[in-house]
């Protein structure tokens, strides 16, 4: 039995405007901002979507939910994190574990990190102790720091046997 082990990178951007709902983590944040986007612009699924669909070699997000497709708008990020699972477990993949950063101002992300564990431990099938998610400002530099956006990074390893 020959084990493949793959690692994966993701990394995403969305704008901040006031007025929309803010999704992070497949949960509502309570803040006077949200995310801009074609779907509901959850940062944090897409790089892990992101990490998943590049440790497979799989391209990546835009490719297969195109931001042009009527079908996606406004969607709900976990719907699409459910489709790149499939994706790889018709290839054959586990996910190993999940390693994040998310990089935001304000509000503070820290007291929501075990809500987004338990909801995306449940939409992607796997134990939360392999999903790890972490937050930093930027102080207060760059478009993170001055509130204008928000923005992520995840490594993912994924395993076949
Ligand atoms: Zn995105």
């Amino acid at each position: 039995m020959k084990l493949k082990i793959r690692t994966g990178f993701g990394y995403d951007v969305h704008q901040l405007q006031e007025g929309l709902d803010f999704w992070l983590g497949g949960i509502k944040i309570p803040y006077t901002h949200g995310a801009l986007g074609h779907s509901d612009a959850d940062v944090l699924i897409h790089v892990i979507c992101d990490a998943l669909l590049g440790a497979a070699n799989m391209r990546d997000i835009g490719y297969h939910f195109s931001d042009k497709d009527p079908k996606y708008k406004g969607i709900d990020s976990k719907i699409l994190l459910k489709e790149v699972m499939h994706l790889l477990s018709r290839e054959g993949y586990e996910v190993g574990n999940i390693d994040s950063t998310i990089c935001l101002q304000e509000p503070k992300v820290n007291p929501h990190i075990p809500a987004m564990k338990t909801c995306l431990a449940e939409v992607m099938g796997i134990p939360e102790e392999d999903i790890s998610i972490k937050a930093t400002t930027t102080e207060h530099l760059g478009f993170v720091g001055k509130k204008e956006g928000v923005a992520a990074f995840a490594t993912v390893l994924i395993v076949k046997e």
